[in-house]
């Protein structure tokens, strides 16, 4: 049976692919998300376990630029946003629910089909057709792709001048221990810091960010040279040695912990433009935040930019 012709498939709903979604619906034309974790999001990832409430992924987002800010005045009047600290004259955001909460308010409205892994891409004349690892099949006039760009090359049939644009395109990688504690961390107010000594990145505690509780959630964040270096070393061992440096900042024992992988943590060069449309065939255009910048504002502002091109050509 041949599947039902889409205007639009937007391939990842991370902030990117809800963007460019929310601008084409917005617009008039029917769009379809497809993104294989459980809920939309991507990076902008929130869980909790053992009582405590974490973000492990974005640990907040700026709101420079004129067109996000719009968005994030009305998230913040849904209370769900709040001004978390001021640093360099400049304002970080984050949610009392997790920074989850943003993709799932850019979320409503939008037709999202989530635990769809994207197989393959094929064109077909005027269309795409989509694979997904379950055997569904997906046709589509326009084609939106906002994985991380590794994760797009292997998915499209590209030539040797698209390819060689993109192959450089490289991303840190970022191990996460999400750490449960016994009682408050010993992070200083307003509960986050930057650090620049091995092996780590950051420090979060959760709870100074408001993420509600029973018990302290601390997200340590390993530097992209611990996390290359370590990839593949046993997770118990990673957790020993983030946790022995995290331990001055701690405070409280820890109870229990999780450990994350992020392959695609954040890119290391960013693309000149802010979206990438691949000439010669049905319009298809890949954003994300290695074209819009290495941050949430930037994924959000690409997949705009790259929908806005869609619209207008
Ligand atoms: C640990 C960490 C800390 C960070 N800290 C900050 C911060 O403090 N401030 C900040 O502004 N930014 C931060 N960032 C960066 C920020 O999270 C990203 O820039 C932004 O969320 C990227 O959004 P995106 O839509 O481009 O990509 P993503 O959020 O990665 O979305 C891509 C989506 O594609 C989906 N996908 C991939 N392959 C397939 C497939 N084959 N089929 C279907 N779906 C697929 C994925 O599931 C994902 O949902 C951090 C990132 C990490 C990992």
């Amino acid at each position: 049976m041949n599947p039902q012709l889409e205007d639009c498939i937007v391939i990842g709903a991370g902030l990117a692919g809800l963007a460019a979604a929310k601008t084409l619906q917005s617009a008039g034309l029917g769009v379809l998300l497809l993104d294989k974790g459980r809920r939309v999001g991507g990076r902008m990832a929130s869980r909790h376990f053992e009582g405590a409430h974490f973000d492990y992924g974005a640990q907040f987002f700026t709101a420079r630029d004129p067109e996000f800010r719009r968005l994030i005045d009305g998230f913040l009047g849904t209370a769900l946003a709040t001004p978390w600290f001021d640093r360099d004259g400049e304002t970080r955001y984050c949610s009392p629910v997790g920074m989850n909460a943003l993709p799932r308010y850019l979320a409503e409205g939008l037709r999202i089909h989530c635990g769809v892994t994207v197989a393959s891409v094929r064109r077909d004349g005027n269309l795409w057709r989509i694979l997904a690892a379950d055997g569904t099949e997906y046709a589509t006039e326009v084609l939106v792709v906002t994985t991380p760009v590794p994760q797009a090359l292997a998915l499209l049939e590209l030539d040797e001048q698209a390819r060689g644009e993109l192959g450089g395109i490289e991303y840190h990688r970022c191990l996460a221990i999400l750490a449960v504690l016994a009682g408050d961390s010993a992070i200083p107010a307003p509960g986050f810091l930057r650090l620049t000594e091995q092996p780590l990145q950051t420090l979060a505690d959760n709870r100074q960010k408001g993420l509600e509780g029973e018990a302290t959630g601390v997200t340590i964040l390993a530097t992209p040279s611990f996390s290359l270096l370590h990839w593949d070393t046993p997770q118990e061992e990673v957790a020993e040695l983030l946790l022995a440096a995290a331990a001055p900042w701690l405070g409280s024992p820890v109870t229990h912990w999780r450990y994350h992988r992020w392959r695609y943590s954040q890119p290391v060069q960013t693309f000149e433009t802010r979206y990438y449309a691949v000439e010669g065939g049905p319009p298809l255009v890949l954003a994300g935040d290695a074209f819009g910048g290495p941050r949430v504002e930037g994924a959000f502002l690409s997949g705009v930019a790259a929908a806005t091109w869609l619209l207008e050509r």
